[in-house]
């Protein structure tokens, strides 16, 4: 589809253009302006950041693979044929406003990291983003964002998305997708994680976009269900799939939830997802092709 190319190609830049919240901040102010160092000049140039935590000395041993799970498969099929085109004109409108309609809220630098080129192991590791991890907030939006931009000095406690999709389809932004989100603990996808903290043993954000979901007011609990994710959030959530997807190999088989990447065996969300409603959405604007 080239429209959504060129329109996803389109959106990168604007946000690149309109420079990115957590960049700002760690720009030095006029009165301290001095030279660039290497990595801000190689940073200049493109170059995803990358190995900019500092990382202890590298494990010995033999690289430590995830346990056995099921492989994911994913409820979303492959779909070619003609979509409902009155969807498809809407979802193509959001996504063109996507860039100027996004909100952006810088977070608290504790809460996220760079993507590290080495694992623990001072193995190379590929720090593309190629797993999109689906959760929900559990409360609302706003306390989701008071965890984020709360400084968090241990590691257990530090958390963090890409993104937020509030009920009424509001899309906030709060770190730009090359940098690493404390989305998920323990987890693997198909058998990889990437230990970069041996104390937190291996996990999917090194490779993986998060992005979650407000949870309904009837949802505030433990209960395995509530009454679902509004029109407008899946309408937002394929809209923002449809960017990540356009600038970064992500198959849409590679869209997956919380629940299936946790080792814990704790991690229900996204509750009361409905598939179905991102198939429609994803076919509509020929990602499943
Ligand atoms: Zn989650």
């Amino acid at each position: 589809m080239r429209w959504l190319q060129a329109l996803a190609a389109a959106a990168a830049l604007s946000l690149g253009s309109m420079g990115w919240l957590a960049r700002d901040l760690n720009e030095p102010s006029p009165s301290s302006r001095r030279e660039p160092s290497l990595i801000e000049m190689v940073q200049a140039l493109g170059t995803p950041p990358a190995d900019l935590d500092p990382q202890p000395e590298p494990l010995g041993g033999p690289r430590l693979a995830p346990p056995p799970t099921n492989p994911w498969r994913s409820p979303l099929k492959r779909a070619c044929g003609p979509s409902d085109p009155k969807l498809a004109a809407r979802l193509r409108q959001l996504l063109a406003n996507l860039p100027s309609k996004a909100e952006r809220q810088a977070i608290d630098p504790s809460n996220f990291g760079q993507r590290y080129r080495r694992d623990a192991y001072g193995q190379p590791v590929d720090p593309t983003p190629r797993v999109v991890v689906m959760h929900e907030t559990v409360y609302g939006i706003q306390s989701a964002i008071n965890t984020f931009t709360t400084a968090h000095a241990n590691d257990d406690d530090q958390v963090s998305y890409h993104a937020l999709i509030g009920e009424q389809g509001q899309v906030v932004l709060l770190m730009d997708p090359l940098q690493r989100a404390f989305g998920a603990g323990n987890s693997a996808f198909n058998g990889h994680w990437v230990i970069t903290n041996p104390k937190i043993g291996g996990s999917v954000n090194n490779f993986a976009l998060h992005v979650s979901l407000e949870t309904p007011i009837d949802g505030e609990d433990d209960d395995p269900g509530h009454s679902g994710y509004k029109q407008a959030q899946y309408d937002a959530l394929a809209v923002l799939l449809a960017q990540w997807m356009g600038r970064f190999p992500i198959p849409f088989d590679q869209i997956t939830t919380h629940r299936a990447v946790d080792l814990g065996g704790e991690r229900a969300d996204p509750r009361s997802f409905d598939w179905s409603q991102l198939q429609r959405r994803l076919h509509s604007l020929g990602l499943l092709c």
